[in-house]
């Protein structure tokens, strides 16, 4: 552990697609590598200069930086940062007892906040700055695509900004979950009758904002196409990160003056994440479903991909149960 660094033991590492991807293959990445970047711990040493965090401290850990120099860097901008170091990517990350990271990825908790809960500080950032990207205003209709753990985040985060939620989702067993967590409205499927929900519920020609978290080409279409969710002049961003191309017919964007709006993780939310963490104003209990030993990785891995699972985790310590 050099200068700057801190040691730190991992108490808990959530896995998600990037995770399953890379283990898949699909993602290619160079060994040795460890990866995971959903995680927390606790500080047992620190290297020399280390002043952010000591040992002891309960940390979360932001996976992602810039290199601090770039253009992008300079202009705010590190989450584009085409020389970005991502934990668990680049470098090895949290699936693993012990991780050394540098003092600027830690993230000292507020005490008592329990390791389920902390667990989201990542999802719950990236969520975080994409509600804020889609600009909601008090009273407005929101559309969120996915009913996962970014989805079902972002709804409550758009409810906590005054805005009435419809939820799309494929099984009716996380549009329940959706409607607990504090949507308005709830469907299933894809095309008219989605449209419809969203024409009904926000009793104009369909939401003003759509927030798209589950990545697939079918979900940007939903988002942004003719027969999409998306009022005209409305705004979609796009979190998910889909790999197939999209059909998009650009006619219905030009006459509808659709704003779309990419959106790459974090850049100060991290600390927001956390807040809302601490202060119970978004609520994680239900969306971690599945834990496993970190021994039992490979199930983990898999579990991911079950569609009964929203958010698996590992826990190098045993304390999966
Ligand atoms: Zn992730
Ligand atoms: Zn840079």
């Amino acid at each position: 552990m050099g200068a700057g660094e801190v040691l730190v033991q991992v108490a808990g590492a959530g896995i998600c697609g990037t995770d399953y991807r890379i283990w898949t293959g699909e993602r290619g990445v160079r060994y040795p590598l460890i990866p995971g970047h959903e995680f927390i711990g606790d500080v047992v040493a620190v290297g020399a200069g280390v002043s952010r965090v000591a040992p002891g401290d309960r940390v979360a850990i932001e996976p992602n930086w810039g290199c601090g120099a770039c253009d992008l860097c300079r202009s705010g901008s590190e989450n584009l940062c085409l020389a970005r170091t991502a934990v668990g990517i680049d470098r090895d990350g949290g699936f693993a007892e012990l991780a050394v990271l540098p003092e600027r990825a830690c993230w000292a908790a507020p005490a008592g906040v329990p390791s389920d809960v902390l667990l989201f500080a990542e999802p719950l950032a990236v969520v975080t700055r994409a509600v804020e990207r889609a600009a909601p205003r008090p009273g407005e209709t929101a559309a969120v695509v996915g009913a996962g753990t970014l989805g079902l985040l972002a709804l409550q985060v758009l409810r906590a900004r005054g805005c009435q939620v419809l939820v799309v989702g494929r099984t009716d067993r996380r549009l329940e979950l959706a409607r607990r967590l504090g949507a308005t409205s709830t469907v299933a499927g894809a095309g008219q009758p989605v449209a419809d929900e969203a024409r009904r519920l926000s009793g104009r020609d369909g939401a003003d904002l759509v927030i798209e978290t589950a990545g697939t080409a079918a979900a940007v279409e939903l988002a942004v196409g003719q027969v999409g969710l998306v009022r005209p002049g409305g705004r979609v961003v796009l979190t998910g990160l889909p790999h197939d191309p999209a059909r998009i017919e650009f006619f219905w964007i030009v006459r509808r003056e659709i704003d779309i709006r990419g959106y790459m993780i974090y850049r100060e939310e991290f600390g927001q994440a956390i807040s809302l963490l601490a202060e119970g104003r978004v609520r994680v209990d239900a969306l971690l479903t599945h834990r496993f030993p970190l021994a039992a990785i490979d199930a983990a891995l898999t579990a991911h991909r079950d569609p009964e699972s929203i958010k698996v985790a590992v826990f190098p310590d045993g304390s999966a149960g």
